[in-house]
């Protein structure tokens, strides 16, 4: 399928004189997608798919046309749209002062751990607590779940809903779960998601967990740099997904240990630096003692450095 047919391009496949060997020459030179190619210069695509530069120029243009580049608005509009910025509870009021006054839309937020530190838990509170009225610290609002690790338990939710004195059936009605089954269907999950935002009001989108099928499918040095590609562009999805419906996007991650960390805790969140620089809140969980978690936020725009302690329990997510 090419572009002429009056179909809107919407793989590197649909551009114009591109076949699949073209598109694979440059897949592995990093631009997997649209967004990349409309991006680059004409020379880096002559390189990486060994095209003459009309070719190039021609690709670069339709792709430009296409892909979301974005422009410039002016600074009231920006700060008319951060006017609606709103927040839902996470359940504990340390948890909420830490990020600033509770999980924040418009915003991509991390919860980091080791396996059985409470992400889950904490993401299957905010799915219930979104559905709270504003006076009560939610939204009145619809979420997103994506399911990569199998991990949603209803049954979680109907003892968090009965906690904070909800109807469970109805609490469940407005959780929508997917599972992805792999990499390229959890980013497919994400057009999706756009599909169900536009009947209901979806102000929440989590995505648990954001990294495993990524780190189980690219294994090894050459599959690198496509993997923190597709990552990417995985990741500004999510944060565009976030913006255009004011919802708040929570992600979780896995942790791995470096070697070259000698003292304290050696763990560190996976996915490099595009991880790293695409989320908006960092917080990094521990499990303390007894039921205690300790949740440290270690990367923000404008909030200090701060550890805070909660506790999960049969109830859900508390002080
Ligand atoms: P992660 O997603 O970080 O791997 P989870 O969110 O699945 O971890 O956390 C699992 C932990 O949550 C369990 O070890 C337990 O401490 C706690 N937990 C899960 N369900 C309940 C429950 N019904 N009552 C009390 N604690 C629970
Ligand atoms: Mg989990």
């Amino acid at each position: 399928m090419t572009a002429t047919n009056g179909a809107k391009p919407k793989s590197v496949m649909d551009l114009p004189g591109i076949g699949p060997a073209t598109a694979e020459k440059l897949r592995t030179s990093g631009f997997a997608d649209i967004m990349s190619i409309a991006v680059a210069s004409p020379s880096e695509l002559m390189e990486a798919a060994e095209i003459g530069e009309s070719v190039a120029q021609r690709i670069i243009e339709t792709a430009r046309a296409e892909a979301d580049v974005g422009g410039f608005e002016t600074g009231d509009v920006v700060y008319r749209r951060r006017q609606q910025i709103g927040r839902i509870t996470m359940g504990s009021k340390s948890l909420n002062e830490l990020l600033g006054g509770g999980l924040e839309t418009q915003a991509i937020t991390e919860m980091a751990a080791e396996f059985g530190s409470g992400k889950t838990q904490v993401a299957h509170q905010c799915c219930v607590n979104v559905q709270l009225p504003v006076e009560k610290g939610g939204l009145g609002a619809d979420a997103l779940y994506v399911d990569t690790e199998n991990t949603f338990r209803p049954e979680r939710i109907v003892q968090m809903a009965q906690a904070l004195g909800m109807d469970p059936e109805l609490t469940l009605a407005r959780i929508h779960v997917a599972r992805a089954y792999n990499s390229s269907h959890q980013m497919l999950l994400v057009e999706k998601a756009a599909e169900i935002a536009r009947e209901k009001p979806i102000r929440l989108l989590v995505v648990d967990s954001l990294t495993s099928h990524f780190r189980a499918e690219f294994v090894g040095r050459e599959t690198l740099a496509n993997r923190q590609a597709k990552l990417n562009t995985h990741i500004h999805d999510l944060l565009r997904f976030g913006d255009k419906h004011n919802a708040a996007v929570l992600i979780t991650n896995q942790v791995a240990a470096r070697p070259d960390v000698l003292f304290g805790d050696p763990n560190r969140p996976v996915g490099g630096h595009i991880v790293a620089h695409g989320m908006t809140y960092r917080v990094y969980l521990r499990k303390g003692k007894g039921g205690k978690r300790i949740a440290r936020l270690f990367d923000s725009p404008h909030l200090p450095e701060a550890e805070t302690i909660f506790t999960v329990d049969e109830q859900g997510v508390h002080d």
